[in-house]
């Protein structure tokens, strides 16, 4: 079933299994903690070794945000090499460098649309900050026509 395109990303898989790993690994130590207090005799097994997807929501619900949405990434990196979607920019479609993918697995786009797109969310901030600070009422001394 591997295509030869597919291969290619096996270097990216491992970081991202690995990844996943990890973040596997601190969720059980969360939950593993949390279980201590409370009264469930659940044996302290591998619980990821039997995730299911019933199992992964009930983790999720005990995650941080930050975990389920590297969680998520992660699946969505591998979906994505599934798919023959991974490493290429989906703001100019050219190919992201494997580099880039190695040290931002999770990267969507290349170098230059990136910077472009934070520069792009910068100033919407900046915007918004704006839009923000001029809508605090100053005390109703509006002009009236
Ligand atoms: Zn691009």
């Amino acid at each position: 079933m591997p295509t030869t395109s597919n291969k290619k990303w096996n270097e990216i898989r491992e970081i991202l299994h690995k990844l996943k790993d990890d973040t596997l690994r601190e969720i059980h130590k969360t939950v593993k903690s949390g279980a201590e207090t409370s009264t469930i005799g659940e044996p302290s097994g591998d619980i990821y070794d039997q995730a299911s997807s019933e199992r992964d929501r009930e983790l999720g619900l005990l995650l941080g945000d930050r975990e389920r949405e590297k969680l998520h990434s992660i699946d969505e990196a591998l979906l994505r090499i599934d798919e023959g979607e991974y490493g290429i920019c989906e703001e100019c479609e050219e190919e992201i460098p494997l580099g880039r993918l190695k040290a931002m697995p999770f990267a969507r786009h290349c170098v230059k649309c990136k910077s472009d797109l934070e520069k792009l969310q910068a100033q919407t901030r900046r915007f918004e900050e704006e839009r923000a600070y001029r809508e605090i009422p100053l005390g109703g001394e509006e002009e009236e026509a």
